[in-house]
């Protein structure tokens, strides 16, 4: 965490509360419990990784968040991130994060149970690569996997004034991309270099 701080990913007190909230070893496989703190991604299965803490922490600086939004996540993984958003929406906020693979999804739910989050956060199982219409509009929506190109549908999820974050390129190295609507309107802004999982899927890889 001072860490964090100290390399400037931390930057504003919602995100250095939420951080410090959530025990990142609730939320690990039991293999790699030794390095549940450690700065770096961790295998949990299944080919796919948890995402080392300062991507975390950069994704929710960038995504800012406030108490009572309505946040959509796609790639819950193991729930960890989606645990960090629910501290940073609060009570008055939700969480719904979409994980295509039944197993993870499975974990994520028992974990974010552990944590005491699984009323604020909804784990559910299915291919959100174009979004998840059934929730929608969601004031923001993260994205946990590399997509190829921006789906008009999911920014379509996005309420008028929402914000998207989305790692896009090829399945080697993206650029974390935000995007902003105000009304019909978007703005894309380019945030540098990252390297996720691929989202695969019928808008994915
Ligand atoms: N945020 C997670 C880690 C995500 S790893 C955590 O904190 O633990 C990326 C996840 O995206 C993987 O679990 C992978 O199965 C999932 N994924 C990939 N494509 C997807 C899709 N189309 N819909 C939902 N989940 C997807």
């Amino acid at each position: 965490m001072e860490h964090l701080e100290r390399s400037g990913y931390v930057r504003s007190d919602p995100v250095r509360h939420a951080m410090g909230s959530v025990r990142r070893e609730l939320f690990v496989p039991t293999s790699v419990q030794r390095a549940a703190y450690a700065d770096h991604p961790l295998e949990i299965g299944h080919h796919q990784t948890i995402s080392a803490p300062h991507m975390v922490a950069i994704m929710v600086e960038a995504m800012r968040c406030s108490e009572g939004q309505r946040v959509l996540e796609v790639g819950g993984g193991l729930g960890y991130h989606a645990a960090v958003i629910a501290h940073v929406v609060g009570p008055t906020g939700h969480v719904f994060t979409v994980e295509r693979i039944e197993a993870l999804a499975r974990r994520a739910r028992d974990n974010l149970e552990a944590a005491g989050l699984s009323d604020r956060v909804t784990v559910v199982v299915g291919d959100g690569s174009c979004g998840w219409p059934e929730h929608a509009p969601y004031d923001r929506i993260s994205v946990a996997c590399a997509a190829p190109r921006l789906s008009e549908t999911m920014v379509d999820n996005l309420s008028e004034d929402g914000m998207l974050l989305i790692p896009v390129g090829s399945p080697y190295m993206q650029e974390l991309t935000r995007v902003t609507r105000k009304g019909n309107r978007t703005t894309v802004e380019r945030l540098g270099g990252c390297i996720f999982v691929p989202l695969v899927g019928k808008c994915g890889q």
